[in-house]
């Protein structure tokens, strides 16, 4: 293990458990998402764990985290799908990655890059049926589709899948999820008039992996579920059949007796009230605690909750033990983790800093190490 005073325990048999979980939910096969570093659990060993776990194929943004998996001699079916004008198609062409293609500029360039291999490139065309972010709207799609049937007549690209990203899936009920399904289905329709031979339609994230059968098509594109995380407001994740698998913890550092009336950290914001025991914990702003969390931040040691007392600095923050406390250096702070022993767990940490816990996983920093088991 590293010296670093702080690390990110990555249960890889619960990325494991949760792909079978999804796996056993959906009508359709798994493409585990494991974009932005696996949401910060480590892209290639999560990406192995969720493949042993019975994803058939991984999805990732960012195309130089395609390559990843690929030098890292990944060589499942994997899709990706942001990349800017001038990005090296060609590399991605060579790897057998499948590419979404979004724009017009897209088509163009992922033609460019089999002119230059020599390959026939597999492409999703991405519709946009209503998040308003990523792919086009239903009539400029139409004149994309027609382009890329046509770079298929010639033998440039396999158009294989139509897809599309949902704006609100954790609301059931949400109007915006039935109408962009309808949009999804035209979409669908015009691709397969025109003359496309889909393999793989698909629509659902997480939270329709869940809750929306009838959402899942040929493929299903859980990210945050893999990890072991609810995007369910209000739904636990052991009541959806999840186990989170990051556990954050550090190593008290300085742990002191100190008098009625100390000010604690920048700011003065707390200052103690009797006398008592402050611990210092070596993760900061820097690491991706965050720091408007303040003192709402729960954190767990020798099996009791506390929240942190006074600001977060960059790289420690304060926790304020009580004068009975028998904390030493070295002793273990809890931060997040499967909740089971009273820990608390990333949707606390969610709360305390009024995000969603996909931002606490994906922002914890570089430095923490990963230790994978
Ligand atoms: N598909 C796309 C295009 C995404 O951008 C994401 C993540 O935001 C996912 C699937 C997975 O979403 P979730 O983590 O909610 O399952």
């Amino acid at each position: 293990m590293s010296d670093y005073p702080a690390r990110a325990l990555i249960n890889l048999a619960a990325i494991q458990r949760n792909v079978a979980a999804l796996r056993e939910r959906a009508t359709a096969p798994v493409m585990a998402v494991v974009k932005a570093d696996a949401y910060g659990h480590g892209l290639v060993p999560s990406a192995r764990a969720a493949l042993a776990g019975g994803a058939t194929w991984l999805g990732v943004a960012q195309l130089s985290e395609a390559l990843d998996l690929r030098a890292a001699g990944v060589d499942a079916p994997l899709l990706t799908w942001i990349y800017a004008p001038g990005a090296p198609l060609a590399r991605a062409v060579r790897a057998g990655i499948d590419l979404s293609v979004g724009a017009p500029w897209a088509l163009a360039e992922v033609r460019a890059a089999v002119a230059a291999t020599g390959r026939t490139a597999r492409i999703h065309l991405k519709v946009d049926t209503g998040l308003g972010r990523g792919g086009q709207f239903l009539p400029a799609w139409r004149d994309m589709l027609d382009q890329a049937l046509r770079a298929q007549a010639a033998g440039e690209v396999e158009v294989v899948g139509v897809w599309s990203h949902l704006a609100s899936a954790e609301d059931v009920t949400s109007a915006t999820t039935a109408s962009q399904r309808e949009v999804f289905l035209e979409a669908v329709a015009l691709a397969e008039a025109g003359g496309a031979h889909l393999e793989l339609r698909h629509l659902a994230n997480s939270a329709a992996t869940l809750v929306r059968p009838d959402l899942h098509f040929d493929l299903v594109r859980p990210g945050l579920a893999v990890f072991g995380l609810s995007p369910l407001p209000g739904v636990s994740a052991g009541e959806v059949g999840l186990e989170p698998a990051m556990r954050l913890e550090a190593s008290l550092m300085v742990v002191k007796h100190a008098p009625a009336g100390q000010g604690v950290s920048y700011g003065h914001t707390y200052t103690t009230t009797a006398q008592t025991v402050l611990a210092d914990v070596p993760l900061g702003y820097a690491d991706g605690i965050p720091r408007h969390a303040g003192s709402a931040g729960p954190v767990q040691v020798a099996g009791r909750r506390y929240t942190i007392a006074g600001r977060v600095c960059m790289d420690q923050f304060v926790l304020d033990l009580g004068a009975d406390s028998s904390a030493a250096a070295g002793d273990v702070a809890v931060l997040f983790g499967a909740g089971t022993d009273g820990e608390p767990t990333a949707q606390d940490w969610a709360e305390a800093a009024g995000t969603i816990s996909y931002e606490i996983v994906t922002r914890l920093g570089v430095r923490v190490p990963r230790v994978h088991h």
